[in-house]
């Protein structure tokens, strides 16, 4: 079902266009859906739509979850399109799919929500998850599960790596070292990259041993593992809306599992130090919302908002939503030639991140959708 409408007018903008940290050019403009560097060719009568502002790439979620419903459960296609949408407005047009209940792929076909990258279903061990929202598996069943859902996403698979382990009372790995090694294994044989769910300390040398590509959440970094985390060059997708939503599952844990509350509470306590640390060592920080289940979506700008309370200035934050989760999913940004999807914002976004909520256009495709 693409959506059918007439050809867009071009769009003059009128710049500063920001190509990436260091790198600017006065304007450029949209034709047929791409932008162009130089002022193209036009037939007399063309018409030309003049945009003020600052141009940055549209930002990128890379841990949102589209087709599961507030408080978990599949959501209808219909719904979850609504989700697509609501995040596309706030400037969102790059989605990782860090696992979906529904198969949410013939979103892939309308043109005018954001580009969806599908890791497929979450793979989690049997009752150590959400209830409902994962394929539940054993070790066993572990590496042609991956291998499954590396065929059915779009070049990713999601595990959970670590959760409440009710015998412990505490987090704990869901796998031992060899799962997560078969694991990561069938993945890259399926020619697929594959990350972790990890809030726990003790997942992590698990997942960067077996050459995990990407970590979620990683409230458990040490100074151990964020120096392993940068030297590896593996991404962490930090997620601070949702970490600060820790004290919730304390408490709701508290009587029954006090040590996994008391867990929850320091790793919620050190979000912002553990945060900035990663950054300072070198860690690529992306940007996730974990919106879908818990948290509702178009919630980007307070995940932003956090970035800035943990310390990172205004540049860092832009690199962490636009152009440095677009280089590691190989998306474009705004180079000559690529698909206009786009943002214009009234200031300098490299001076205060907030200026992103201020958008005066999203554009997508070329086309001026909100
Ligand atoms: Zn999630």
């Amino acid at each position: 079902m693409r959506t059918t409408v007439g050809p867009a007018p071009v769009l003059h903008l009128r710049g500063p266009v920001l190509l990436g940290p260091d790198q600017e050019i006065p304007e450029a403009w949209v034709v047929d859906g791409r932008i162009r560097h130089q002022r193209p060719e036009l037939l007399t009568g063309t018409e030309i739509r003049e945009i003020d502002g600052y141009v940055v790439a549209g930002l990128a979620d890379l841990h949102c979850h589209l087709g599961i419903g507030d408080g978990g459960g599949g959501t209808t296609l219909e719904a979850a399109r609504q989700q697509a949408v609501t995040d596309r407005d706030t400037g969102v047009l790059l989605i990782r799919d860090a696992g979906s209940i529904i198969d949410t792929s013939p979103l892939q076909q309308q043109s005018d929500l954001p580009r969806l990258i599908r890791c497929g279903r979450h793979l989690a061990r049997t009752r150590r998850y959400l209830r409902g929202y994962a394929d539940e598996v054993e070790p066993e069943d572990l590496p042609e599960a991956v291998t499954r859902e590396a065929v059915r996403g779009d070049g990713w698979v999601k595990l959970v790596g670590d959760w409440i382990d009710r015998t412990a009372g505490d987090l704990t790995p869901c796998w031992e070292a060899e799962d997560f090694q078969a694991a990561a294994r069938a993945a890259h044989d399926a020619g697929a990259r594959i990350t972790t769910h990890t809030f726990d300390e003790s997942t992590l040398p698990l997942a960067l041993d077996a050459g995990f590509d990407c970590l979620e959440h990683a409230t458990g970094l040490t100074d151990e593992t964020i120096a392993r985390t940068a030297e590896a060059g593996v991404p962490v997708v930090s997620t601070l809306v949702n970490v600060g939503e820790f004290e919730s599952y304390a408490s709701q844990g508290e009587r029954k599992f006090p040590d996994y509350a008391a867990h929850m509470r320091r790793l919620r306590a050190s979000r912002y130090d553990r945060t900035r640390d990663a950054h300072d060592a070198g860690v690529q920080l992306l940007v996730g919302t974990d919106a879908g289940g818990v948290l509702g979506h178009g919630i980007i700008h307070d995940e932003l908002d956090e970035f800035a309370r943990a310390g990172l200035d205004a540049t860092t934050i832009l690199d962490a939503a636009t152009w440095a989760p677009r280089r590691f999913l190989g998306v474009p940004c705004l180079e000559d030639g690529a698909p206009a999807d786009l943002l214009v914002v009234p200031e300098d976004p490299r001076s205060d991140h907030r200026a992103l909520r201020e958008r005066r256009r999203v554009v997508l495709g070329g086309r001026v959708v909100a």
